[in-house]
């Protein structure tokens, strides 16, 4: 798909403030770091729509982001950064919950792992609780061009196998630097939408 429009709508954290409407909706989600805002940037062809590595310590809100006017991207607070406080990351998660469990629209959570390590104790945690919730899981291993080709089966498998990915998830390879995957992602995001 090519992105002729992109723009911020909304920062919101309660339900009130998410956008009306009945566009179909992705959230993006990764731990901090891990290549989601560039993620993001590469999708939309923007050199820098989503803020590059913002550090936490502000409030910590869900960014809803208006595509072709035919779709949401749904920035999702980045997670597993040392520094949160207990309380901060409660009320992430229960920011997270409510907007999981009350968000028709929401058609898939897209995971953003790093392709060159095994997905960590907070992405299984992740991916865990969106399976708890039933949440349909695009997990997107990126940073695909640090390794060298002929190693990206494997770590895809490593991915795969670490996270448990169920059979109705989908697992995609991914560089932001390069646009490899983009096409795929594009293709996937597309049929859910209209499902
Ligand atoms: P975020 O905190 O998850 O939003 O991560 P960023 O998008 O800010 O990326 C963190 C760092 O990884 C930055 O220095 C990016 O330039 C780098 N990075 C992100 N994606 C890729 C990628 O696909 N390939 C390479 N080589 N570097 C990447």
């Amino acid at each position: 798909m090519k992105v002729n429009q992109a723009e911020i709508v909304i920062s919101a954290v309660k339900p009130s403030q998410y956008p009306e409407g009945n566009l179909p909706e992705f959230a993006l989600a990764g731990r901090s770091n891990v290549g989601k805002s560039s993620f993001i940037n590469r999708m939309l062809g923007r050199k820098a729509l989503a803020r590059i590595s913002s550090k936490p310590g502000k409030t910590q809100t869900l960014n809803f982001y208006l595509i072709n006017e035919i779709m949401h991207f749904v920035d999702v607070p980045g997670y597993g950064y040392a520094k949160v406080s207990k309380k901060e990351r409660e009320a992430w998660g229960k920011m997270l919950e409510t907007y999981f469990t009350s968000r028709e629209q929401l058609k898939a959570v897209v995971l953003i792992t790093d392709l060159r390590h095994p997905p960590t104790t907070d992405d299984i945690l992740m991916y865990d609780f969106l399976k708890h919730y039933g949440i349909p899981c695009v997990v997107i291993a990126t940073k695909a061009d640090k390794i060298s080709k002929s190693q990206w089966q494997k770590h895809l498998k490593v991915t795969k196998e670490t996270l448990g990915l169920s059979q109705e998830d989908y697992l995609i390879l991914f560089s932001s630097e390069t646009g490899e995957g983009k096409d795929k992602v594009w293709s996937l995001l597309e049929h859910l939408a209209n499902k």
